[in-house]
């Protein structure tokens, strides 16, 4: 908690126009301020900022509030962490609430970490500009791949010579422990003899990965040679402060224009980030190394619902993505998909063309997921019947996993009239898959129940939908189907009076309400 008298402080000391400022650049107008609002995309100024009332409001999308409202929702942080980050700027103390000795340590174990990776940082970068190895190997590597010296700069991008222990030693020299240099990833220290260290990153360029606030958590490193036995990236461990499925590399730099842009692209690595945003596109990130997480997921989901993956053309890796997609549709967002021509990557199609051509590469061939995937699919299948069946149950089964049902239907449309199939036999299987995940779900939660008595444990989504029974579900979707296709002819198998089969044409509402009536089947659920 923070006291009161500490919070009345921190709102009388904060100035509207500076807090604003940092972020917004704003010009005088009468009594007021205004800017471009960083709220939306506008071309005209319509953010205003009253000094005097300390608050700001856009009139075009109509955001205001005060300077603590403006940071929780600029920077995305809690009331509280608001608070501190104004306090911070404004140097106000804040006496910290009591805590454990453990959870000191651990505060104070991590702040240790933090501290070496910063120097590190700052000793990789030293290295690139002013030792001559730096100069001639690391620095005429990037200018050779076209890398600028301001975007050299803002990544803060570094090199760490030939040898052994130039980090290690020199971080020792100026003080840090090795304990912490090994906790931090940085240096590998022998389990028998503790005296034997070496430096993890050796003659290879260096790529800082930053967290979603800017500190570095991590490190990249590329080697300079061609031999093939040497990897080509090795990157940090998992570390106390590094966890790579919770991180996106570019995030911290993209945060503003994925806001602003409502969209994040999608890279597969540092250079491809990098290339991007000397191009003038800021709004990237990678998930280096790694498959796509939930986690990473979630983090782009606090900036924006669009997600567009940007892939080279190599077939294997796009297929080995389509699990990330199914991931993201899950989660709720909109995925799109970029092919680049001739197994050109967003690092190499950009040195290509002009900033311009790329902007307009990337808005006339985004495609939605689902001609994407059917594009892709199609030309394999080779009018083969049974293969083009296995590809409509799996462009199915990803559209099955969107939790919002108006872009459901919208996809199924789709599908079918790309795969030139009944949108009703569609939605038929559709639905037969999400009573089997929704079956799924229930049986995992239940073992999870078994297992884990911990209630904050389960996963939260859906929790409404978990709690129902099957019953309840097919209730819920009888009524769905009657509100949604009631008034759809069907046409029904009967009998005649003299007991033949015979087909006549009913409404899907009559059908439905007849075979109910029929089978004495009467609803459970009041409402
Ligand atoms: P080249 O100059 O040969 O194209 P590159 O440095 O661009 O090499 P690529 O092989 O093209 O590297 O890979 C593209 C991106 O994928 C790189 O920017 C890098 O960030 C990422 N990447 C590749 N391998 C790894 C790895 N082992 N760990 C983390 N990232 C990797
Ligand atoms: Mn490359």
């Amino acid at each position: 908690m923070i006291p009161k008298e500490t919070v009345d402080l921190i709102l009388d000391t904060a100035r509207i126009d500076e807090v604003v400022g940092e972020f917004v650049s704003l010009k005088k107008r009468g009594a007021n301020m205004l800017g471009l609002c960083p709220f939306h995309n506008e071309k005209t100024p319509s953010f205003n900022v009253s000094p005097s009332r300390g608050i700001y409001k856009c009139f075009g999308c109509g955001k205001g509030g005060n300077s603590v409202n403006f940071i929780m929702e600029h920077e995305h942080l809690s009331y509280p962490e608001a608070l501190r980050w104004l306090a911070t700027k404004y140097n106000i103390a804040i006496e910290e609430e009591e805590r454990n000795p453990e959870q000191l340590q651990r505060d104070n174990d991590r702040e240790s970490i933090f501290v070496v990776l910063q120097y590190a940082q700052k000793h990789f970068t030293k290295n690139l500009h002013d030792t001559e190895e730096g100069k001639a190997i690391g620095m005429s590597y990037f200018r050779e791949r076209g890398f600028r010296p301001d975007i050299i700069e803002k990544f803060q991008l570094g090199y760490s010579p030939e040898g052994w222990r130039d980090l290690t030693d020199s971080a020792i020299h100026a003080g840090y422990k090795l304990e912490y240099l090994v906790r931090a990833g940085l240096t590998i220290q022998n389990e028998e003899n503790k005296e034997k260290y070496f430096d993890r990153f050796q003659g290879r360029v260096i790529f800082p990965v930053h967290n979603a606030s800017g500190r570095v958590i991590a490190f990249g490193g590329r080697t300079l040679k061609t031999d093939k036995k040497v990897a080509k990236y090795i990157n940090s461990p998992e570390t106390e402060v590094y966890h790579k499925s919770n991180v996106l590399y570019g995030l911290y730099f993209a945060k503003k224009a994925i806001i602003q842009e409502d969209v994040c692209y999608l890279v597969e690595g540092y250079t491809d980030v990098i290339s991007m945003h000397q191009a003038g596109i800021e709004n990237v990130v990678a998930s280096s190394g790694t498959a796509l997480t939930i986690e990473q997921i979630r983090l782009i989901r606090r900036y924006t619902n669009n997600i567009t993956i940007l892939y080279d053309g190599d077939p294997a890796g796009i297929k080995a993505s389509f699990r990330g997609i199914d991931l993201i549709l899950e989660e709720g967002l909109n995925v799109r998909v970029l092919l680049f021509p001739d197994n050109d990557d967003p690092d190499s199609y950009s040195k290509k063309v002009s900033s311009e051509e790329l902007r307009d590469f990337i808005k006339n061939n985004t495609k939605d997921f689902i001609a994407f995937k059917t594009e892709l699919l199609l030309s394999e299948t080779q009018n083969d019947p049974i293969r083009k069946a296995e590809l409509i149950r799996e462009m199915v089964n990803s559209i099955a996993l969107i939790p919002d049902n108006i872009t459901r239907s919208v996809f199924v449309k789709e599908c079918s009239r790309i795969m030139n199939i009944e949108e009703q036999t569609l939605l038929n299987e559709l639905n037969k898959i999400r009573r089997r995940n929704f079956e799924k779900k229930k049986d995992s939660v239940v073992e999870q129940n078994n297992f884990v008595p911990d209630v904050a444990a389960q996963p939260t989504e859906q929790p409404a939908l978990q709690q129902q029974t099957r019953t309840e579900y097919q209730e819920r979707e009888i009524v769905r189907l009657l509100f949604n296709y009631g008034l759809e002819p069907i046409t029904a198998e009967t009998e005649d009076e003299e007991g033949r089969a015979m087909e006549i044409q009913v409404s899907l509402a009559e059908f439905m309400l007849h075979e109910l009536s029929d089978e004495h089947i009467v609803f459970e659920t009041p409402v």
